[in-house]
């Protein structure tokens, strides 16, 4: 299949997910215990602005900013923003960033924010960009925001990687002594954030990942390629990865480069001046390094989970 094809079809994405979500509010017209625990796209914007103080309820609901169609396990739609290739460019890559994974990371979702701010000027088209700026919505909108998801989860422990359960939630046990902050879940991709995640990587086939985090004030890399020794005031210090992280399931499993910027602070955004230099950094390490040689492999999708949850209630 030629590279345009596919981009095609990859720009799709969004539009595919629309259509189920267009459906379901159809559906939902009629009352009934289905829809009562959805929450809409203003109300959500509403609840993340309420919680953030550097992003506005217009930041929120501007133009393209768009649910996934997919929810999380609280019924808060799964917000995405497509950046699709321009109609004279082919873009030289695809690139997926992903910001709060962790819902008590509060400056790891507002930076996604502002970056869409300055590409919402800047995108020139040479890459094709999709951005989740929050992927774990129950644990940032609670009133005591917290890591995990709704039903405790660790998203970044929760990726279905081989060794998942002998390595990944072994060390849960033994290393993390339990810490329910840490808790990676009762089987691999047992929450709607890690499924539509794996979703969308299988979907979008990105070339390259970045995925924002806080306070450890690093950049972190994991899978091939070469690495961006800075980003901005950040300097790299690899930290490795396990089952259960995206670094190990994308990086490791699936050749795709995961960059994770680990900002200084949770509470305090970076400076203006820090968050475009940080970007600028970003933006050249792609031209110059992604893609990479290798592709990355098939992925595992809906069936899989199935076969996950089987195994471990077999157990
Ligand atoms: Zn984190």
């Amino acid at each position: 299949m030629g590279k345009r094809r596919q981009n095609h079809i990859v720009s799709s994405y969004v539009t595919t997910f629309l259509a189920a979500w267009c459906s379901f509010m159809v559906f939902c017209l009629w009352p009934g215990p289905v829809c009562a625990d959805k929450v809409d796209h203003e109300e959500t914007c509403r609840r993340i602005a309420g919680k953030l103080a550097s992003v506005s309820l217009k930041d929120c609901l501007a133009d393209g900013i768009v649910s996934s169609g997919r929810y999380s396990v609280l019924g808060i739609p799964l917000l995405i923003k497509e950046y699709p290739p321009l109609e004279l460019r082919e873009p030289q890559a695809r690139v997926l960033l992903v910001g709060g994974a962790h819902g008590d990371e509060y400056a790891s979702i507002s930076i996604v924010f502002k970056w869409m701010d300055i590409l919402n000027v800047h995108h020139s088209g040479i890459f094709h960009w999709i951005f989740v700026p929050l992927l774990n919505p129950d644990g940032l909108l609670r009133e005591q925001s917290r890591r995990t998801n709704a039903r405790g989860v660790d998203l970044n422990r929760n990726m279905p990687s081989p060794l998942w359960r002998e390595i990944g939630y072994e060390r849960w046990i033994d290393v993390a002594e339990r810490n329910p902050r840490y808790y990676p879940g009762p089987y691999p991709m047992s929450e709607p954030e890690t499924e539509f995640l794996v979703e969308l990587i299988r979907h979008f086939k990105p070339h390259a990942i970045v995925s924002v985090h806080s306070p450890l004030n690093l950049l972190d890399y994991d899978g091939p390629g070469i690495p961006a020794s800075t980003l901005g005031s950040l300097r790299l210090r690899r930290l490795g990865n396990f089952p259960g992280t995206l670094g190990n399931y994308a990086g490791i499993e699936h050749g795709i480069p995961v960059m994770t910027v680990e900002l200084s602070s949770s509470g305090r955004l970076p400076t203006s001046g820090e968050i475009s230099s940080m970007w600028r950094d970003l933006v050249r390490w792609l031209i110059d390094n992604v893609p990479i040689e290798t592709e990355p492999e098939e992925i595992m999708v809906e069936e899989d989970r199935k076969e996950l949850e089987r195994r471990f209630f077999g157990k």
